[in-house]
C-alpha cells in the first residue's frame, strides 16, 4: 500500500502580512492588536459579543500550548492536576472580584440561562414565586416557571402594557414566596434595576450585566448569567447559589439539574466546559488588572452616556426606547430613529466605519448598541460622533 506523504506547501506557511492591505488600514483606538490583524471593528453585537482582545489572545495561546506543556488546554482532562488549577484560579477570582462570601457557591454550569430558567423552579419553589417581568428574558424565565409551577407562579408585577419602556412598579414581593426572579438588565429591551430589591431569596438572572459593575451578593439567594455577554464564550453559564438554598431541592430532581450535586462535584460532576471556563479566567485576570469591578462600573457609566447624550441631545431624532431615564441600561442602549429607511442608512454607514452589528432585536427594530465590558471606550465615543453627524446630515 502507498502511504499518502503530504508535502508542505506554500499554504501550511502563515502568509505574510499583506503590505498593501495594511498600508490603507484604519487602526482604530483602544485595541492592542497585532499588526499582522487587518484590522478589528467595534462590535456592537448582543450576545456572543465582543471580548477584551487581551483575553482572546492569552486564551488562543493556552488552547494551542498549555503553559508550555505541549497540548492546549482544551485538549487535557477535566480531572487532572492543570484543569484543577485553572477551575480553582477562576473560581478564587471570581470571590474576590464579585466579594462573594462563604455563604455562597460559584458554579459553571451548562444549558445556558435558559436551563436556569427550568431548573430554578426545579430545585427551589417549595410553594408561590413571584415574578417581575420587565423585558423579553424575564417574561421567558416566568412562562417556562409557569410550565413547571402553574398557578404557584405570580407575576407580580410587568411593564408589557407600555413594552417595556420602564421598569414595573410597584414591585411588593410576597416575603413568604419561596424567591423573588428578576432580570436585573433586560437585554433586548435596554431597560436595567440600578438597584437590585430586597428579598429573602432574590433570584437575578444577570446575563447581560454580569461583573459589568459590583453586584449585591451577600444580600441575593441565586445570581446566573450566559457567559456570552460579558465574561467569555457560550457554553458556561457562572451560577452563585446560596448554600443553605440546598436543603429545598426535592429528591426527584436528577442530580444533573441538582445545584448541590454540580457544587459538591465543584462543576465537574460531568465533563464541564473547560475551554469556555479557562475564557473566563483570562476575562478575570483581565478584570482585576482594570482595577476591578467598581472601576468597570465607571468605565461603563462613561460608555452609556456618551451614547445617551448623543440622544438627549440630538433635540429628538433619536428616541430612546427606554422612557424612564433612571431605568436605562449601561450595556444596552436602543433607540429609534425617525424611519426605517434612516435607520438602515445610519447602519450602512457605521458599518463603513468599523462600527457592527447596531441593529436592534427584531421585536423592537431601530438601533441596539450592546456596550459590555469589552468594548473600548473609543467605540462608544465614535458611535456617538457618528450619530451627531448622522442627524446634522439627515435632520
Ligand atoms: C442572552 C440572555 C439569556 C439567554 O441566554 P442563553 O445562554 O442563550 O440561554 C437570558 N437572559 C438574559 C438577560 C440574556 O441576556
Amino acid at each position: 500500500m502507498r502511504s499518502v506523504v503530504l508535502r508542505r506547501d506554500a499554504r501550511d506557511r502563515p502568509a505574510a502580512p499583506n503590505r498593501r492591505a495594511l498600508a490603507g488600514l484604519v487602526r482604530r483606538p483602544g485595541f492592542d492588536y497585532p499588526a499582522s490583524m487587518k484590522k478589528r471593528v467595534y462590535n456592537f453585537a448582543a450576545g456572543p459579543a465582543t471580548l477584551p482582545y487581551e483575553v482572546l489572545e492569552a486564551s488562543a495561546a493556552a488552547l494551542l500550548d498549555f503553559q508550555g506543556k505541549g497540548f492546549g488546554i482544551a485538549e487535557c482532562s477535566h480531572r487532572g492536576k492543570e484543569f484543577d488549577a485553572v477551575l480553582d484560579e477562576a473560581i478564587a477570582r471570581c470571590r474576590t472580584l464579585l466579594g462573594i462570601p462563604d455563604t455562597h457557591d460559584v458554579l459553571f454550569l451548562q444549558g445556558g440561562a435558559t436551563q436556569q430558567f427550568a431548573v430554578i423552579p426545579m430545585n427551589f419553589l417549595t410553594g408561590p414565586a413571584d415574578y417581575v417581568v420587565s423585558g423579553e428574558w424575564s417574561k421567558k424565565a416566568a412562562d417556562v416557571a409557569k410550565g413547571l409551577g402553574g398557578d404557584k407562579i405570580r407575576v407580580i408585577a410587568t411593564s408589557e402594557a407600555t413594552q417595556f419602556d420602564r421598569l414595573p412598579a410597584p414591585i411588593a414581593p410576597d416575603p413568604a414566596a419561596a424567591y423573588l426572579h428578576i432580570c436585573s438588565n433586560e437585554t433586548v429591551h435596554g431597560n436595567r434595576f440600578t438597584e437590585w430589591p430586597s428579598h429573602a431569596t432574590l433570584v437575578v438572572d444577570a446575563s447581560s450585566e454580569i461583573m459589568s459593575r459590583p453586584h449585591p451578593v451577600a444580600r441575593t439567594g441565586i445570581i446566573y448569567a450566559g457567559a456570552q455577554k460579558n465574561l467569555g464564550p457560550s457554553g458556561v453559564t457562572l451560577t452563585i447559589v446560596r448554600k443553605d438554598l440546598y436543603d429545598r431541592i426535592p429528591k426527584s430532581v436528577p442530580k444533573i439539574l441538582s445545584y448541590k450535586a454540580h457544587a459538591d462535584a465543584k462543576s465537574c460532576l460531568n465533563t464541564p466546559p473547560t475551554f469556555g471556563i479557562y475564557v473566563l479566567l483570562e476575562t478575570f485576570r483581565w478584570m482585576e488588572r482594570q482595577g476591578g469591578l467598581a472601576a468597570l462600573e465607571k468605565r461603563n457609566g462613561e460608555k452609556a452616556k456618551a451614547i445617551y447624550d448623543a440622544i438627549d441631545e440630538s433635540g429628538g431624532y433619536y428616541k430612546g426606547t427606554v422612557s424612564d431615564k433612571a431605568a436605562r441600561s449601561h450595556m444596552n442602549v436602543t433607540f429609534k430613529l425617525p424611519s426605517d429607511e434612516l435607520t438602515d442608512k445610519f447602519l450602512k454607514e457605521a458599518s463603513a466605519k468599523d462600527m457592527v452589528a447596531l441593529k436592534g432585536y427584531r421585536t423592537v427594530g431601530g438601533i441596539r448598541a450592546s456596550i459590555y465590558n469589552g468594548m473600548p471606550v473609543e467605540g462608544c465615543q465614535l458611535l456617538a460622533t457618528h450619530m451627531k453627524e448622522f442627524a446634522q446630515k439627515n435632520g
